[in-house]
């Protein structure tokens, strides 16, 4: 058995802000077949410690950045969860990053310099007589831990994977907290973990894994580009040849559709518009969005877009949160036209009656390292139209005429992330909806594509043991 700690900010079911939390809950069932032992190490964030069914504590530290933590031990499935109690660091109301008013907390380098720092004791010395092969980081949260596994003098044994969820999350902070976060001065220049005169945990974990890998093949070859590095291409470029790009799958036993055929998804149709108020009578498909509102989603360009598909009989019902603008631009709409149905939130179970409700779903994102509303659309049969970028490239096959000739389709793409393109994608989107027969064969593709975990956590166990393999003596 290969011995992968898996270390992270989120894990589905506990925490959950974006698909990170989706993967990084997933992955442990899915390599488990392949005869990998991954546990997670997760912050004891106060939503997280409520959750746990048991507290035994496995390890404890008198002082760790600033007050005494312990690591408790919990299932997770059939698998090991450790979670780092830390009251000082965790123990609060609000997100995993931000206080209750959505300001970033002020703290946050030292809250996850203490995760990766425990990952890197646990990584040198073991835990409970488990000792981990691999430490397996996932985006800024974990980037200092390839850095103070050095620092303990174990990287020589034990091996390191960063893996970039998404670049646009640095890590950064102020150069005067290097001694606080226990990071070595030697290492505070450009081809070390600065960045820009301050330090960035995530440059750390490009810098000092062994190997990196990022959830998609399109954003690992977009990311060493000036327009998606996020001025972190160049590094990314000299580590080319340490990077891959490994699709994220869908954890089947939470996406599966409520429904076996394509004929009985139009009862969850039927119960959607219903419960968002929509009118049950318009000809057009009823298209969704599950998404954060922020920029990267290009929601914004939906909707300038939008009367393409409203004007045309379609209908929008939209649920999201986040940026205060975009939040309130949405409502606006849905309170002047009938068509658009709006809910401000998190809302998981809402979230999968509109995946099975839904005709089609849009997913017009400016760069998406995976995406995986787009997976589970093709999972429920409802059809994504996609921006022509990252894990959305390369997840759905475009009906082009080419795509359709062959019939293979299982998607539209539009290039540039523009309205304009969008707008055209949206009136095609309306005149393949209107072909029935088209329709449905782009429905059964959809539904029979490879999104489950299957291929990719053969590529993650196959990565681990080459690494393994590349530091036995
Ligand atoms: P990202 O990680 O960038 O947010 P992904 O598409 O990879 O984007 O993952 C988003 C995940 O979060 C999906 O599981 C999606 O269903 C979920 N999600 C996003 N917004 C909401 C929301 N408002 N309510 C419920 N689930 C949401």
């Amino acid at each position: 058995m290969t011995r992968v700690l898996s270390v992270a900010s989120e894990c589905v079911p506990l925490i959950k802000t974006g698909g990170l939390a989706d993967v990084v809950g997933a992955l442990p069932g899915a390599l488990a077949v392949h005869g990998v032992d991954m546990r997670v190490l997760v912050p004891g964030y106060r939503q997280v410690i409520a959750k746990l069914p048991t507290q035994e504590a496995v390890a404890e530290f008198d002082d760790l950045f600033g007050g005494a933590a312990r690591v408790l031990k919990a299932p997770l499935g059939a698998q090991v969860l450790y979670v780092l109690e830390a009251p000082h660091l965790f123990d609060r109301d609000g997100g995993p990053y931000m206080d209750p008013q959505g300001n970033d907390w002020r703290d946050n380098p030292e809250r996850f310099a203490a995760l990766s720092s425990v990952a890197a004791m646990i990584g040198a010395d073991g835990i409970e007589d488990w000792h981990p092969q691999i430490l397996h980081c996932h985006d800024w949260q974990a980037g200092f831990a390839p850095l103070y596994l050095r620092e303990l003098g174990a990287a020589g044994r034990v091996s390191t994977l960063m893996t970039i969820h998404n670049i646009a999350f640095q890590g950064m902070a102020s150069a005067s907290r290097i001694g606080a976060l226990g990071l070595p001065r030697t290492g505070f220049h450009q081809r070390g973990y600065e960045f820009w005169d301050s330090v960035s945990a995530l440059k750390a974990g490009l810098v000092y894994a062994d190997k990196l890998s990022t959830v998609s093949p399109t954003y690992a070859s977009e990311l060493m580009t000036k327009d998606f590095g996020m001025g972190l291409d160049g590094v990314l470029r000299e580590r080319q040849e340490d990077m891959v790009g490994i699709l994220n799958g869908i954890d089947e036993t939470l996406w599966t559709p409520p429904y076996k055929t394509i004929a009985e998804k139009a009862k969850h149709k039927a119960a959607l518009r219903k419960e968002l108020g929509l009118p049950a009578d318009w000809p057009g498909p009823l298209c969704v969005v599950i998404s954060r509102l922020t920029e990267q989603k290009g929601l914004d360009i939906l909707m300038q877009a939008l009367p393409a598909l409203l004007d045309r009989g379609g209908q929008l019902a939209l649920l999201g949160a986040g940026n205060p603008g975009l939040e309130e631009a949405f409502q606006r709409k849905a309170q002047k036209h009938p068509g658009v149905a709006v809910r401000i939130g998190y809302d998981e179970d809402l979230a999968h009656r509109m995946m099975a409700g839904g005709d089609a779903i849009l997913v017009p994102s400016r760069f998406e390292p995976c995406g995986l509303t787009q997976m589970y659309g093709l999972r429920y049969g409802t059809l994504p139209l996609v921006a022509l970028t990252g894990g959305l490239a390369d997840t759905v096959i475009n009906a082009s005429p080419a795509g359709l000739a062959a019939g293979c389709a299982t998607g539209l793409q539009f290039h540039p992330v523009s309205a304009q393109a969008l707008a055209q994608a949206m009136m095609r989107l309306i005149t393949l909806y209107q072909d029935k027969e088209t329709w449905t064969r782009m429905m059964t593709n959809a539904m029979a594509s490879p999104v489950s975990w299957t291929h990719s956590a053969a590529k993650y166990a196959a990565l681990y043991e080459s690494m393994v393999k590349a530091k036995q003596p």
